[in-house]
């Protein structure tokens, strides 16, 4: 069982979808923050709204003029550090989600592991990394905030602590009665689904699309990965590799971080990039 969300002492974004403009400069900003450079061209697509390795933050543009900003939501129990067998992902104490490129041996598991479809791998490079958000987690260490909510001209993404974003959520429903979805009940996406994140969203749309559907429930996805892995003997899987592959290396890393607690020692010690 993992331990409940500190909300006063841990930081979360709230997006607002109501506000967004759709004018990318959060993004802008994200990338100038990390040096992402340009996007590549799509040849089918007039404008870039998936994540990838120059992208961890975009916007999904939705029928009816809605825009959706989309990052990784730093679960409170990340699925993707529990599949990483070497560590190079770790959920820190203030709610970033990071990750360290020197650990990383390539095998993308964290890609697979992760419910909301969130890293991606920077193919182009030699030697290529796993990419995302890390919630801006050098910023947010020395008291700062995200580059991204910094930048918002119309307060649609803001950022501080979790119990404060929960507030703020609360207060926008009080505000705008009927406004927000749906509309009987307004809710907050991510206060809950597995185990709750640090990317809050408040919307005038059915947010199901970004994977907040009913499907995922509450329970965070580690614990549910191991209690369905555990009961399906390995055979079953046949000649499935890469999911024997993942039976083995999760129960690995939950080894190794079962004999690092009984050490007292911090498994993940390693620095966040940006
Ligand atoms: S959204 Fe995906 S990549 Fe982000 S912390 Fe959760 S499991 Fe990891
Ligand atoms: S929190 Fe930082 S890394 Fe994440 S999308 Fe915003 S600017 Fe980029
Ligand atoms: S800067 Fe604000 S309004 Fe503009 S796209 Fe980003 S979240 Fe939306």
């Amino acid at each position: 069982m993992s331990q409940p969300i500190d909300n006063e002492k841990t930081f979360a974004i709230l997006t607002d979808t109501t506000r967004c403009t759709g004018c990318e400069t959060c993004v802008d900003a994200c990338k100038q923050t990390y040096g992402l450079g340009p996007d590549r061209a799509w040849r089918w697509k007039n404008r870039i709204d998936d994540l990838s390795s120059t992208r961890f933050t975009t916007i999904i543009r939705r029928p009816g003029g809605h825009f959706v900003r989309h990052q990784c939501r730093h679960c409170a129990d990340p699925a993707c550090v529990s599949a990483c067998i070497v560590g190079a992902l770790r959920k820190t104490e203030l709610g970033p989600v990071i990750y360290d490129s020197d650990r990383c041996m390539g095998c993308r598991y964290c890609m697979m592991a992760c419910p909301y479809g969130i890293p991606r791998y920077s193919w182009e490079n030699r030697v290529p990394l796993v990419r995302k958000c890390v919630l801006c987690y050098s910023r947010i260490e020395s008291g700062g905030q995200p580059a991204c909510t910094a930048a918002c001209p119309y307060q649609a993404t803001i950022f501080g602590t979790r119990a404060a974003m929960l507030a703020e959520a609360q207060r926008r429903f009080a505000e705008n009665p009927g406004r927000y979805f749906p509309s009987a009940a307004p809710k907050v996406y991510g206060e809950t689904e597995v185990g709750g994140v640090a990317v809050l969203y408040i919307a005038d749309i059915s947010l199901d699309f970004l994977g907040w559907g009913d499907k995922l429930g509450d329970e965070p996805l580690p614990a549910l990965t191991w209690a369905a892995l555990s009961k399906v003997p390995p055979m079953v899987f046949g000649v499935a590799g890469t999911m024997a592959g993942i039976y083995w290396v999760i129960g690995r890393r939950m080894k190794l971080q079962a004999e690092a607690a009984a050490d007292g020692a911090d498994p993940a010690e390693e620095h966040a990039h940006g």
